[in-house]
Formats: C-alpha cells, structure tokens, sequence
C-alpha cells in the first residue's frame, strides 16, 4: 500500500468517513551547504520522492485529533487548548509527557498556522499521516510532517499563508513545540522543492531561488549512505560547534560569520584562537561553496560538483570536525568507486553521506561500498538513490 493510500484508510478508520483532502510533503537532502545556516549563510537542499501525507477532514467539534500510522492511536486536544500546551517554554509539553513527541508535530504545525494567520475560531479537524520518509536517517522526516500538515490545514481552514510562511509555521512548531532547536532550511527545502532542481536560500534574507540539477538528464543519480551510526555527543557537539561560530563572530566584530569572505580569513587567523579559527574557516569556505555550487550547476552542469563536494567534506573532516570514520570511508570508498564526488551531509557526528554517481554504476558503487564497510567491520550501511522532486502538493 502506498503512503497515501493507508493515510487515507487510516483517516477512514478514524472517523467512518473519506478525507476532505489530502496534502503531502518532501523530505530532503542537503546538497551542500553544511552548518551555514545559523551562520545566516547559504544552503542548497532538494527535496526527495520520499513523501509524507496528511489525510484531513472537518469536525463538528473544537477538537483537533491526529493520529498517524508511525504510532496510530490519535491523540485529542481542545484548539483552544493548544496556546496553553505550546506557548510556554520550547518543548514543556512533550517533556512534561501532556503530548507524544511525534503528535507535537501536527498539533504544533496547528497552533503556530493559526496564530500566524490570527484565526481565532475554526472547526475541528481530523488529522491522519502516513509517510514513506525514513524517520531519523538525515532526511528531514520531521520536515515532511510539519510540511503536509501545514499544507492541509492551510487549505482546510483557508489560513492563507504562502510557501514561506509555511515554513516559518513548521519551524515554529519545531523550535516551540517539539522544542529542537533547528534553522529553518528543512522546511523551505520540503515545501519549496521543484522537480530535478534544488532550492538555493540565503538564511538570512530568506529569500530563494530554484536550481536545475540536470541529474537525469545527465545520467546521474544521487546515492545516499546512512551509516546507522549515530553519536550520543551530536547534540553537545552541534552546541559546541554553534558557540565557537558565535564566538568567532564575536571576535571578528561581525553579525554572523556570513559577513566575512575568504579573503578575511588571514585576517581573521590572527585574531582567533586554532580552533575556533578552523571552525570559523569552515563555515566562511562553505558559504563560499555554496555560491560556486550554483553557479557551477548553471554554467556547466552537475558533473562539474565533484569537486565542490569533495573540499565540503574535507573541510567537515579536518577544519569543523564533525565527520566520523563511518563517514569518511562512505565519502572515500564511494570516490575509489568512481564517483563525481560524495560528502558527509546533515549536522554530523553519524548519519548519512551523499554521492553523485554514474546512474549505470550505481551497482557497483553501492557493492564496493559495502565490502568497504564489512572490511572496516563497520555495520552494513542503508544505501538508496534519492531523486530530486517537488515540493508540497494537494494530492486529493
Ligand atoms: P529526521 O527529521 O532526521 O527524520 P527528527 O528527529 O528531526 O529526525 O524527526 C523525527 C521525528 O518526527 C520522529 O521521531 C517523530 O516524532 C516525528 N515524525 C516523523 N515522521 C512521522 C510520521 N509519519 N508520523 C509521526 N511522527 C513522525
Ligand atoms: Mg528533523
């Protein structure tokens, strides 16, 4: 059965009826542009074909339930409840055990779409999800979620709200709701995907623009490594990682690190210490990255990205030290294979690798990697092609 089918049997199952319509939205992965977006500098997502949907319909009632098939019985709240649950300190309400982490989501997506749109009274509503994103592999699972929820009940109570703002609101719901503390480029790459294309977003003035990738009209597909492995110290060391970015900025006398440019970085080494330099270094050579990966991609297309890739990796390796050996043999074993180029890709610490292949070699470079890892005696990673797709969409 597909995602959208057991949305819609499990909207069935919840409330004898059909749903009035059903919305559903990307994860994502990140091409490049790592740890820039705190940094108010550059990223350059795309969304993937792995979808989630939201399946959704009226109550006669002021009760908002959702309930999905990750973890299917529904959760109930009042919506004039919903301000009470989530308007206090970010994530009181999951850790106090009121609300299911994974219900945060949708009822956070409800709470922040209506303050956003200031719609004080509106019906009840049914809420069913069902998704084919892999949950916690780099993807942006949470991203999807937020993305068709607010995409559904936008429709479904006429909020109003543009792409952006749909953003902002599954942000929002993230930060204050669930209480993680992330930027904002997963909802703009899930919301606002284009096929074949990524989405280039400043961070800091939000603004956007779509840009073609040309994989499959060159013959190239996107490979993604997840290595499974997944570090206990990846929320203290993206802490750490995001102070010594604020500390150099500090020092530099700067906004944010977007606001030095490689030509200040001899500069800027004399007046930081060797690390929170490195860190620093990384961040200003990424921002750096992402601008050449754009217009690299529309002068010369996506075979000319290795490169760009391969120095984003390396400098997550040994200037920003994020990377784990799981990583780096992904990213090595993938380039022996011949291919244009990989990289670690998300926070860091775990997770997944990226790279571009050869869509005839996908294959061998999927099995060359895997006896690279049985070597190592790395556990077996999850190896998959993601396929550059379209953002939110009305499916019924
Ligand atoms: P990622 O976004 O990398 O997949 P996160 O930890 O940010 O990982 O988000 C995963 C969480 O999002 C899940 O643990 C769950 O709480 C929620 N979630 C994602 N997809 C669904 C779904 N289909 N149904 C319910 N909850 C979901
Ligand atoms: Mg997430």
């Amino acid at each position: 059965m597909t995602a959208l089918s057991r949305a819609t049997e499990l909207f069935g199952r919840m409330t004898g009826y059909a749903p009035t319509r059903v919305w559903s939205a990307p994860g994502r992965v990140n091409l490049i542009g790592e740890h820039t977006d705190y940094n108010e500098g550059f990223v350059l997502p795309f969304a993937i074909e792995h979808r989630t949907y939201a399946a959704v319909g009226h109550r006669g009632d002021g009760i908002i339930r959702v309930a999905s098939t990750f973890d299917d019985s529904p959760v109930e709240v009042a919506l004039v409840e919903l301000s009470a649950l989530f308007g206090g300190a970010p994530g009181e309400a999951v850790r106090s055990g009121s609300v299911p982490e994974w219900a945060a989501y949708p009822l956070g997506v409800a709470w922040a779409g209506l303050a956003f749109a200031g719609t004080p009274h509106t019906s009840g509503v049914d809420i069913a999800i069902s998704s084919d994103v892999p949950i916690g592999a780099g993807l942006s699972s949470s991203a999807a979620i937020e993305g068709a929820a607010a995409g559904a009940l936008n429709d479904l109570w006429l909020l109003g709200l543009d792409p952006l703002d749909m953003a902002k609101i599954g942000r929002t719901a993230e930060n204050q709701a669930v209480g993680a503390p992330t930027g904002i480029m997963d909802q703009v790459a899930s919301i606002m995907g284009e096929n074949d294309a990524a989405t280039f977003l400043d961070c800091r003035s939000l603004e956007t623009q779509g840009v073609d990738l040309g994989f499959a009209r060159e013959g190239l597909s996107v490979l993604v490594i997840d290595t499974h492995v997944s570090h206990s110290h990846a929320t203290g060391g993206y802490r750490d990682r995001r102070d010594a970015c604020m500390r150099a900025a500090e020092t530099l006398d700067v906004a944010a690190l977007r606001d030095v440019t490689t030509g200040d970085l001899e500069r800027a080494s004399a007046q930081l210490d060797d690390v929170t330099f490195r860190r620093a270094r990384h961040v200003v050579t990424e921002n750096q990255r992402v601008l050449d990966a754009v217009d690299t991609l529309r002068a010369e297309g996506p075979r000319a990205l290795g490169g760009l890739l391969v120095a984003s990796h390396v400098s997550m390796r040994d200037d920003f030290e994020i990377s784990t050996p799981e990583l780096d043999l992904a990213v090595e074993s993938a380039l022996a294979a011949g291919a244009l180029g990989a990289r670690m890709t998300g926070g860091g610490f775990g997770g997944a690798a990226i790279a571009i292949v050869e869509s005839d070699r996908v294959g061998e470079t999927t099995a060359a990697i895997a006896a690279a890892f049985a070597d190592a005696d790395f556990t077996d990673p999850h190896q998959f092609t993601v396929v550059p797709s379209h953002g939110v969409l009305r499916d019924v």
